[in-house]
This record gives structure tokens, sequence and C-alpha cells, in this order.
């Protein structure tokens, strides 16, 4: 039988931005994936779908699991020749109890690997702009941990910078514990808490203020402690958490687009500093009759122009044609057109050029542009099952032979319905984007009329293109913001625009 193998992953902090490249190959290939508390959706979204995932932390009501039980877990999947990855947050070493498992693997002969993480002890505090060293205010720091048998620990490191992991419950003793050890009363102090991730809170003081602090701000775990000078600097550093750097901060985003087409929509957004909320009312899912696919690809020599009108329509089009054992030369008799500049890009990462990329998105636009480009003969559009039926008609009415070619269709998805529904119903949502007509439908659809109309005030609409925002405004949606343009970029930058100005009259 083949060994396995126990891979002991650093998660990073919490910013999926921040798991390493070797981490991430891991966690893309494990047959299993043994995983803590603080890890995030986003990162075990990259396991296999096949993968089995073990979550061994706490959960409310029940007793997390004892560290011998999940060394048991992991060597008998190793043992049973699976390949491991036990993930954990920040680095597996800083106390991670990372070290307990590789014995524990080593007892049992089964390989293992160890994948250093960014640890939130540093990682932390460099988002909440402090340097945990800094020229002349900082020549050592050292991570202490703020929970031992004893309690918080009174032997303390003689760093400039001290760093406390596992010490909110503790801090009254551990202040105690600074001051008798000479610290001065007036030494700078923070506390930060869910570091790195759009939760992030950080409550600045000094050594007789912070606990009162963080009662007022009603800051609880998980969170770290930073002790020293440095914590000063937050005040010229501060970039992560903060609105002129990063717009959106503080800002809480709906995405209503299908996840597999959300991704860079919702990484813009991010990098903004909103906090994203996907709420994907539809899905990406093949067909179950794909005879007119079929037929387009039997007779494919015979189109003069092959239209794309997705990205979604590229991908489900060439699985189609690689299927067949086919590639890029079975449409080089064709000029081929892509309708916005990701769809160009799809066809590009397959080697195509695209012969016209028409300067709108929006169907009549595109119609006239190949009408002055000459275009005539037989057309081949390639698109979701569903769709406007606008393109094929102005073709046809200017005497081209237009066939459908559908390669996927949309379903509904409400997987984020209910969370959303309750955010709106507690007027924490700022905005809700659409990409499409059919993500407003189906959003209304998913959340409920009366829902939306109650709170329509409290939440703002961004729409790209005025097709869709025609159709918002026609469901009680009426944009707010329309985006200049069909890319997601647009979109963000519009946002940002206007949360700008609302920010200035507020
Ligand atoms: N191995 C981890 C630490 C595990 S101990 C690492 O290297 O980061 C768990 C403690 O880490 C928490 O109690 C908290 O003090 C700290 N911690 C982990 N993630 C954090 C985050 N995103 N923000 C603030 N503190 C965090």
């Amino acid at each position: 039988m083949k060994t396995g193998k126990v891979y002991l992953v650093g998660a990073g902090p919490g910013d999926p931005g921040l798991l390493t490249c070797r981490g991430r190959d891991i966690l893309q290939s494990a047959d299993v994936v043994v995983y803590d508390r603080l890890i995030g959706a986003e990162l075990l979204a990259l396991c296999r779908d096949d993968a089995e995932q073990i979550y061994v932390g706490k959960a409310a009501g029940r007793h997390s699991m004892t560290q011998d039980e999940i060394n048991e877990v992991l060597s008998d999947h190793a043992l049973r020749g699976s390949s491991v990855c036990r993930l954990k947050g920040g680095d597996p070493f800083v106390f991670g109890r990372g070290g307990e498992e590789a014995l524990h693997c080593l007892k049992h002969q089964i390989p293992f690997e160890i994948v250093p993480g960014v640890t939130s002890a540093v990682a932390a505090p460099a988002y909440a702009g402090i340097p945990v060293t800094h020229r002349e205010v900082a020549t050592s720091f050292a991570v202490v941990t703020g929970h031992t048998k004893e309690g918080a620990p009174a032997n303390l490191p003689k760093a400039d910078t001290l760093i406390f992991l596992m010490g909110i419950k503790a801090l009254p003793q551990i202040v105690e514990n600074l001051l008798k050890d000479g610290r001065a009363a007036t030494t700078p102090a923070a506390v930060i808490r869910w570091g790195t991730t759009a939760h992030q809170q950080v409550v600045t003081g000094n050594l007789t203020n912070i606990e009162e602090r963080i009662k007022a701000a009603k800051l609880t775990t998980p969170a770290l402690i930073v002790v020293g000078d440095v914590v000063n600097l937050r005040e010229q550093l501060q970039w992560f958490d903060d609105s002129t750097q990063r717009p959106l901060w503080g800002k809480t985003v709906v995405v209503t687009r299908a996840r597999e087409q959300a991704s860079t929509l919702v990484t813009e957004l991010s990098h903004l500093g909103a906090k994203v909320i996907q709420c994907p009312t539809i899905r990406i899912a093949p067909l179950e009759n794909d005879d007119a696919i079929q037929n387009a690809i039997k007779n494919i020599a015979s189109y003069n122009w092959i239209i794309f009108t997705s990205t979604n329509g590229v991908d489900a089009f060439w699985e189609q044609i690689s299927r067949r054992g086919y590639d890029a030369r079975l449409l080089a008799n064709a000029k081929i057109v892509a309708i916005g500049p990701a769809t160009e890009a799809g066809l590009a990462k397959r080697g195509l050029k695209a012969d016209l990329i028409p300067a709108a998105s929006i169907s009549e636009s595109v119609a006239d542009e190949m009408i002055e480009k000459g275009a005539a003969g037989k057309v081949l559009l390639v698109r979701a099952l569903q769709g406007r039926e606008v393109l094929q008609e102005k073709l046809s009415a200017a005497g081209m032979q237009v066939d459908l070619a559908p390669c996927y269709q949309t379903v509904a998805d409400n997987s984020g319905a209910e969370e959303v529904r309750e955010l709106l119903q507690e007027g924490k949502i700022d905005w809700v984007t659409f990409t499409s007509s059919s993500t407003v439908k189906n959003f209304v659809d998913a959340i409920g009329e009366d829902i939306i109309k109650a709170t329509r005030e409290s939440f703002r609409v961004a729409c790209i293109g005025p097709i869709t925002a025609k159709t918002a405004d026609e469901n009680n949606l009426s944009a707010d913001v329309i985006a200049n343009g069909s890319g997601t970029s647009e979109l963000a930058e519009a946002i940002c625009e206007s949360s700008k100005s609302t920010f200035i009259d507020a």
C-alpha cells in the first residue's frame, strides 16, 4: 500500500491571500484536510472536491477534540495511505502544537513535512500598521503565550516589543506582571482582533487604560496584544483598516453573481477594503440536452461568424470541443466576436484572438457593429440557454442565418440568501451589486419583495450597464450607481466614488 504523509501547513493569519504557495499546492492536492476553528471558508474552497474535510476545532456546545484525538485522526488517515493536510492557523510551530503532531508522526514512522505559515503574531500587527521592530524604537520582539497552566506567565522576556497570543482573558494579570517587571504605566499597548480580515478591530491605549478600552469596545477573542513603543507608529502607518487608503473599509457589499464568475469582483472589492458577502442567486450548470451544441460542432466549418457572449460560454464550449478531441483549429474558418473584455481574455487563454470586440456589450450595439463590419452568412451564437433574443433577431433581420448554441444553463442557487436576508433586516448591508438582469431577478426571488421593500432605504444598489440598471429599476432596486463600462473594476470604482462622496456628506 502507498505510504501516506502528513503535511503540517500554516494557513496564515486569516487573509486567504497570506497562505503560502507551497501551502496552497498541498491543500489543493490532499486526500484529507484536517482543520481548526479559525480557518476561513475561502481556504477550504481550495480543497479537492472529493477531499475529506475533518473539523477538529471547538464548536458551540460541543467539546473540542483533545490533542491525542487529533493526533489519532492524522495517523489513522496517513497509515491508510492518504496524504493529509493538517491546516493550522498562522504558523504551525508558533503556539500551534505542530511540534506535538510532528512527534506523533515520527513515533508512527509516518513521513511528514512542515510548511511554515505567516504567523498572526507578526501579521496582525502589520495589518494594524504596527511594525514589531523599528529602528531606534525596538530592536527585538518576543511572542508570549497569555495562557499557561499557571495563568499569565510571570517571567516575561526582556524584548522591546511583546506580543501576547491567547491573552485576552488574562489581560489584567498580564498588565500587572508587566508593571511589576518594570514597564512604565504609559507603555503603549494595542489589542488586535481578527487581524488581517475584513473583521479586523484595533484598540490602542497604554498599560493603564487598555483594559477599560477593550471593554468599552466589547472586543473579544481571537485577539492578540502588542505592548511597546512601536504601537505609536500605527498613528502614521495605519493602512488596512483605513478608509482613505482602502475606500470601502467598513462597508459590507453583496455580490450576487454566480460563484463561478464572482472571483474577480470579490477580490477587487476586498482589496478596496469591503467586507464581501456572496449571495450567488444563480449557479452555472451543464445542459441536460446538448443536441444543439453537438450539431453546431459537427457543422462548424459552415459558420462565417461565431459569437461568444461570456467567459462561461467560452469555458463550456471548450469543454464540449475538447471532449470530442478538437482544439482551437476547429474555429479556423470563422471570424470570432468576443463580447466584453473577460470573454476576450477567455478566448486568448485558448490561443484565439477575437476579430471583433464590440465597444459596448449590449446586444443592440453588438449587432450594429457586426453589420458595420460586413458580417454576413451563417452565424453561431454561443451562450447560456437563457438569454435575450435581441442579438439573434437583429442579425436575422440583416439577412444572416443565426443558429443558437446554448452550452450551459443558469439555475437558482439560494445558498447565501438567508444570511443576506438577516443582514438586510439588521441594516448591516451597505451595497448590493448586480452584474446582469438575471442576477436582479434571482435576487428578488431569493430574498423576497417584501424584505427588499422594507429595507430598501438602508442599502444602495450598483449595477453594471444600462440593461441591468433598467431591470433593477423595475424591481424596486433603482441603481444608485451605474458602472461606466462592462468590467468589474469599473463597478468597484463606481462604488468607491459614490462611497467617497457620501463620506464627505456624512
Ligand atoms: N499558530 C498561530 C497561533 C495559534 S494560538 C499563529 O501563528 O498565528 C491562537 C491565538 O493566536 C489566538 O488566541 C490569538 O491570540 C492569536 N490569533 C490568531 N489569529 C489571529 C488574528 N487573525 N488576529 C489576532 N489574533 C490572532
